[in-house]
């Protein structure tokens, strides 16, 4: 079966390597290493800790640099920054021509900011949904869920991919979300697909149509992503959404 991987973090330099564990993933073995785990193609932003925007424009150059030499396998994300709202206008201008679609995913705690919402990010979501671009936001714990859903209410042209179903509460409030809002999607990158019964839970709860496949590769092991997707037992249809139907109608529908 086709797999798309709507979350990971590719890189050229070493110092934008998240996997945990030195070098395990190199960027030479990035791309052998997600085929042999089934997948097919990702999508994704360039990550590192960085407050400037002079680093969040490197970040963006190296993304168009992968997609030069990985080619049709890699969907680039690019970053944004609040503290910089004309600098990011016309970034996502110059994304937009070089062919980015996807914003994201966007890490707040890596690059000094927090709110989803607030007069910044209007200006910036006002320019996201003028050209018509998808917005995948890292959630956690930590992260003001009612501040993020204020921006999927207010910006209802603008896909919404909630990253990581987390577990509890947390969990809940993406089912909540996903049912008050059709522009609202989860991917389930990172944590929450290790606990038993979570992706069969969310689809009795909200259907298989806005459930994105994902990893955050070179975080976590992808292999365990696609074995644990297919034991949960879906129906067919409903594993072929979450594995490549739904990314595929979001990446056409932004081409
Ligand atoms: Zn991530």
């Amino acid at each position: 079966m086709n797999i798309i991987d709507f979350h990971t973090h590719p890189f050229l330099r070493d110092e934008n390597n998240s996997c945990f564990y030195g070098d395990t993933v190199t960027s030479e073995n990035f791309v052998k290493t997600l085929k042999s785990a089934g997948i097919d193609h990702i999508c994704g932003s360039v990550i590192y800790k960085t407050e400037s925007f002079e680093g969040i424009k490197k970040l963006n150059r190296e993304a168009l640099e992968i997609k030069k030499q990985w080619g049709d396998f890699y969907t680039p994300g690019m970053h944004i920054h609040p503290h910089y709202v004309k600098e990011s206008i016309e970034e996502l201008d110059f994304m937009y021509q070089n062919g980015v679609r996807l914003v994201g995913e966007l890490v707040p705690y890596y690059n000094g900011w927090s709110l989803y919402y607030d007069e910044a990010m209007h200006a910036i979501y006002e320019e996201i949904e003028r050209l018509g671009m998808i917005v995948s936001v890292h959630t956690d714990m930590k992260v003001d869920m009612d501040n993020l859903e204020k921006a999927v209410k207010r910006f209802k042209n603008i896909t919404f991919v909630a990253a990581h179903p987390h577990q509890r509460e947390h969990y809940y409030k993406h089912i909540e979300l996903l049912k008050k809002y059709d522009n609202y999607y989860l991917d389930l990158s990172g944590t929450g697909l290790f606990r038993f019964g979570m992706l069969g839970t969310l689809i009795k709860n909200v259907g298989s149509e806005k459930i994105l496949f994902a990893t955050d590769f070179p975080i976590t092991n992808p292999k365990m992503y696609v074995e644990a997707v297919k034991f949960e037992k879906l129906m067919d249809n409903e594993l072929e959404n979450v594995f490549y139907k739904n990314a595929e109608r979001l990446l056409k529908g932004v081409e």
